[in-house]
């Protein structure tokens, strides 16, 4: 597939070429800071296929953690472009608001349901996991 985004002031965009590796629901505590509550929804794409073509993102690890998520995000607006995960290293991890069309978006699993809370929605069927998906 061929997609742009960007954030909510415009400072930042972006365009990807090429599919989908995945497409996940998160609702892990972390995610809960960073989407206002709900779980975050998101698409992973091969690193080579996503770049800027406006703006450079700020970033943001916790210091705190020995391999911690890597967020970019506008530092004008603040939007959540998305993530660098050491558990996918060559993945970028795109949050769906940012799209400039999200009708591609259908999430194929929920994660980090541990830390799912009551008002949260996961979709009759939609396959959850405790933490991330194990791969057999
Ligand atoms: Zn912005
Ligand atoms: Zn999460």
């Amino acid at each position: 597939m061929k997609a742009t985004g960007g954030c909510y002031c415009g400072a930042l965009r972006y365009s990807i070429d090429g599919a989908a590796e995945a497409m996940l629901q998160c609702h892990c505590r972390e995610c809960q800071y960073i989407t206002g509550g709900n779980p975050n929804v998101a698409a992973v794409f091969a690193l080579e296929d996503f770049r800027y073509i406006s703006g450079e993102p700020s970033t943001f690890a916790r210091s705190d953690l020995d391999t911690p998520v890597v967020r970019h995000f506008c530092s004008n607006c603040g939007t959540g472009i998305g993530s660098r995960s050491p558990s996918r290293p060559n993945s970028m991890i795109v949050k769906i608001g940012t799209f400039d069309d999200q009708s591609f978006f259908k999430p194929q699993v929920a994660i980090f349901t541990c830390d799912k809370q009551p008002y949260h929605h996961i979709a009759e069927g939609l396959p959850a996991f405790d933490k991330r998906v194990v791969k057999s």
